[in-house]
């Protein structure tokens, strides 16, 4: 099955469930506007290489267009669609004013110079820029994308409509309209959301083992965030290797090498491991932080955590989530887990638009408001449900698309900006 029908089968269980009229499911199983362009970029020794990049506009019902945009070899249609849905999806879940899209280049990022990867942006900004806009599309941060890439797409963008424009793109550095908190947001939110689940279960962090898989911005972000918290970091993970240690690993540590030797797997604070086989390890608490398809059918029988916690998007297929689920695993849907990274996003384009920045102790106070309360609504609806966690925020987000479809009548998207 592939990522965007894995997703279209959450959202038809979640539909099944709260008996959803079927329109609405209809409406949302198709991306509103899809684009692919082709990028010429010429590199470093001369020669001009084309590149293929996509943006996916999933659904403006509940406002512009949002959703970050990512470098990667694998990046292709399917997936770009199945990302922008789960935005639609996610920013529903939060209740922030947004719509869902998402975007992406197939490419090498790892092997290209800062030179290069500053024109295939610019190239990618030049050719999509029609469609997006701070109050048509912001993009973000994704998959091997990071502020600095942000900031040369506000610059770009900035040239060609002739104004500043910092609210067309969230993600940027502080010097240039960036907001304090948003680097790691995704990973504080998620945590916000793990101690409501525990504060709700009666758990505490003491003794509780904890795998990360992904030690990028979500992932490194979270371990740390774990390990100040007092639970026991056991297993890492990057795209070269695992990392284990029973009895606990110092994030920090694991970082620092990372950094001076281009992984994980390098550090001396565990036993290095197949990057798969650490997905099996003995833990308490298994943060997928990578990227989609790594829980499946293949490996679901062997998974020992008792909660998944998904900074990543689409870690789990439709068949894992359904066994896991089955067998007690809870699983924080990464709808939910990861949604503090557009929610700081969304107080970065709000700063953006009033010209008027936030201390760090505002953004942390009104991220935990927003992330408790999507928790504890989601909470109330799988008891009333007696359903996953994953099915509830689906319909805690159903819930809020179906009453704007409603209230704005069935053509209220059909708006272009193109001449
Ligand atoms: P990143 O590029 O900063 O880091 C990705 C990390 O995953 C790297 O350490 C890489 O080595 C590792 N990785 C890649 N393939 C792997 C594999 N097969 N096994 C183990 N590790 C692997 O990306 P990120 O921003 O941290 O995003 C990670 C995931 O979180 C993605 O699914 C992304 O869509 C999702 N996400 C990110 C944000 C955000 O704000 N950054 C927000 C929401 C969701």
């Amino acid at each position: 099955m592939s990522f965007y029908e894995n997703t279209l089968h959450h959202m038809q269980a979640a539909a099944k469930t709260m008996k959803l009229d079927h329109e609405v499911l209809e409406r949302l199983s198709h991306p509103e506007k899809t684009m692919i362009v082709s990028l010429p970029v010429r590199m470093d020794d001369g020669k001009l290489q084309v590149f293929e990049g996509y943006r996916v506009q999933h659904s403006e019902l509940r406002g512009p267009f949002k959703g970050g945009f990512r470098y990667f070899p694998d990046v292709d249609l399917d997936e770009i669609k199945a990302l922008a849905t789960e935005m639609t999806f996610k920013c529903a879940v939060t209740g922030i004013p947004y719509g869902g899209a998402k975007g992406g280049i197939k490419c090498h990022p790892k092997t290209m110079s800062a030179g290069e990867l500053e024109r295939l942006t610019r190239k990618y900004v030049q050719a999509i820029y029609q469609i997006v806009g701070p109050e048509h599309d912001i993009p973000a941060p994704d998959m091997y994308t990071n502020p600095q890439i942000m900031a040369w797409f506000m610059d770009e963008y900035s040239k060609l409509v002739n104004k500043y424009q910092p609210g067309v793109v969230t993600g940027k550095p502080i010097e240039v309209g960036g907001s304090v908190g948003r680097n790691e947001a995704t990973a504080q939110g998620g945590v916000y959301v793990l101690q409501e689940y525990m504060a709700l279960n009666n758990l505490n962090p003491e003794g509780m083992n904890v795998i990360v898989q992904g030690f990028g911005n979500a992932g490194q972000i979270m371990a740390d965030l774990l390990h100040d918290m007092n639970f026991t970091l056991v297993g890492v993970s990057d795209s070269k290797g695992g990392l284990y240690n029973s009895k606990g690993m110092d994030p920090n540590a694991i970082a620092k090498t990372k950094k001076e030797k281009g992984s994980v797997t390098q550090s001396k604070e565990g036993e290095q491991v197949d990057g798969e086989a650490i997905l099996e390890k003995p833990c308490d608490i298994l943060v997928l932080a990578a990227m989609e398809n790594q829980v499946t059918e293949e490996n679901m029988k062997s998974i020992q955590a008792k909660v998944i916690v998904e900074l990543a998007n689409g870690p789990t297929s439709h068949e894992a989530d359904n066994y896991l689920t089955k067998n007690g695993v809870v699983i924080i849907p990464d709808i939910l887990a990861n949604a503090g990274g557009v929610t700081v996003s969304y107080f970065e384009w709000v700063q953006n638009m009033q010209s008027y920045y936030w201390p760090l102790e505002e953004i942390q106070m009104k991220l935990k408001r927003i992330m408790s309360e999507a928790f504890q609504r989601i909470a109330k609806l799988q008891n009333d449900h007696h359903c996953s966690m994953r099915e509830a925020a689906y319909i805690s987000a159903f819930d809020r698309l179906e009453k704007a479809m409603t209230l704005r009548g069935d053509g209220a998207n059909l708006r272009c900006k193109i001449d």
